[in-house]
């Protein structure tokens, strides 16, 4: 039998991952004047997009100075496709050089060039413990989006062996899982659960007649709940990773599982959507990034998904910010005194007060602004509603970084399929 690895300690690059904060900054700040010059120079929409700012690329020498960009949201990508076919004139090379073409929702296409670590998943990869020698087994499609060979092509460079197993049909699955001792697995979190269970169904024990060691979770959240299942049932470590099928790579978790590290090869920006301006640690905003890629130039790309950073140390010694977790999407939060709030944040609060049966949101506006009301129906009227209210308070302006106000209300007063932020300022 294989010796199992160490899959926990060490670094894909160590240099780049443990590199001091300070040199970062500097080793960025470097990469982002020398791309941002060899785009301007080859890719006609990065141009337009500076020309309709009124910078020049000597405009930008720091990540600070990205903030006289627009962002370039990805639904624009479509019109920008459109007007400009086939890439919206941000391919920097012929497309009949690239080495594969996709075609994604939108419909968007996009680009891979013919380079090597292109979609920048390696660092990940280890990371979450996956290792030479490893049979992996990639769950994710290979027709016409880049998801499956975007995650495969890492697993070759680790030197891992890679089934592309694809989606769907249950019983391949568990058919390649069991029978050719599959060590490693990359996909949805979800498809690992019914993969398990459909397993279960054939009467095959997770953990003693599988070889299942180590898990890539992608594409969904990996809910706290669902992470501790998968890894109680397989007896696996899980960890996920974040990105698009745009920009490749974004964040990845370690081990310690303390939030998602951000990648090194590109600029992650959390900017308030509206005005583009970056935000501190801990404040909600839009993921945004600028690649280092020179054929492809995404520069100050807007994702669309909502999160924040926390710059403080990790205990896995890698010193990139991480992302915490991925909060919503821009298009469904609500902006309140210049903060945003999803209801995905609001649900993770109250779901610690097991005394709440059911609570609402309202933002109003109020003489002194906007105000925020917490409407909370308990699950046991008996309870000292005084204290809680302190709690509540102390708990919403930590999660939130706003002040909110809690009334109490009876049991049934909230109806049915009520939004759970309800917006009421007139906006007119
Ligand atoms: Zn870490």
């Amino acid at each position: 039998m294989r010796k199992k690895p160490d899959r926990y300690s060490g670094y894909f690059n160590r240099a780049m991952e443990t590199m001091p904060p300070g040199e970062r900054e500097d080793y960025q700040n470097h990469f982002l004047r020398k791309i941002i010059q060899y785009v301007h120079g080859h890719s006609p929409g990065i141009r337009e997009k500076f020309r309709a700012a009124g910078i020049t690329p000597e405009d930008i020498r720091t990540i600070r100075d990205l903030e006289k960009l627009p962002i370039t949201e990805k639904a624009s990508l479509i019109s920008l496709q459109k007007k400009d076919p086939p890439f919206g004139g941000l391919l920097t090379t012929a497309h009949n050089r690239l080495r594969r073409i996709y075609l994604t929702p939108g419909p968007i296409f996009v680009p891979e060039a013919r380079q090597s670590r292109y979609w920048r998943w390696e660092t990940a990869f280890y990371s979450a413990g996956f290792r030479k020698g490893d049979i992996v087994q990639v769950t994710l499609s290979y027709h016409l989006s880049p998801g499956g060979w975007m995650l495969e092509e890492p697993l070759h460079c680790l030197g891992c062996t890679v089934i592309a197993a694809g989606v769907g049909d249950l019983d391949s699955q568990v058919k390649i899982m069991h029978e050719l001792g599959v060590t490693g697995f990359v996909g949805m979190p979800s498809f690992l659960l019914s993969i398990g269970d459909h397993a279960e169904s054939l009467g095959i024990d997770l953990k003693k007649d599988l070889s299942l060691e180590v898990s890539f979770l992608t594409i969904e959240l990996l809910t706290e709940p669902m992470r501790n299942s998968i890894e109680k049932r397989f007896g696996i470590v899980a960890r996920q990773g974040y990105g698009t099928a745009e920009v490749g790579a974004i964040a990845y978790e370690c081990i310690e599982n303390y939030g998602m590290h951000t990648a090194d090869d590109l600029i992650v920006e959390i900017v308030d959507p509206e005005t583009g301006k970056q935000l501190g640690p801990g404040e909600v905003g839009e993921v945004v990034v600028t690649l280092f890629n020179k054929a492809y130039s995404l520069i100050r790309f807007g994702t669309g998904d909502l999160s924040y950073y926390d710059d403080s140390p990790c205990p896995c010694g890698r010193t990139s910010a991480r992302l915490p977790r991925l909060v919503g999407r821009v298009d469904q939060a609500t902006k309140v005194r210049g903060v945003f709030i999803h209801a995905s944040q609001t649900n993770q609060l109250m779901s610690r007060y097991p005394d709440i049966a059911k609570y609402h949101v309202v933002i109003a506006r109020e003489e002194k602004g906007d105000e925020m009301t917490f409407y909370v129906e308990l699950e046991n009227e008996h309870i000292d509603r005084e204290r809680l209210k302190v709690h509540l308070q102390v708990a919403i302006k930590q999660a939130l970084k706003l002040r909110g106000k809690v009334e109490f209300i009876p049991k049934g007063s909230i109806q049915e399929g009520l939004k759970t932020i309800e917006d009421r300022r007139d906006w007119r």
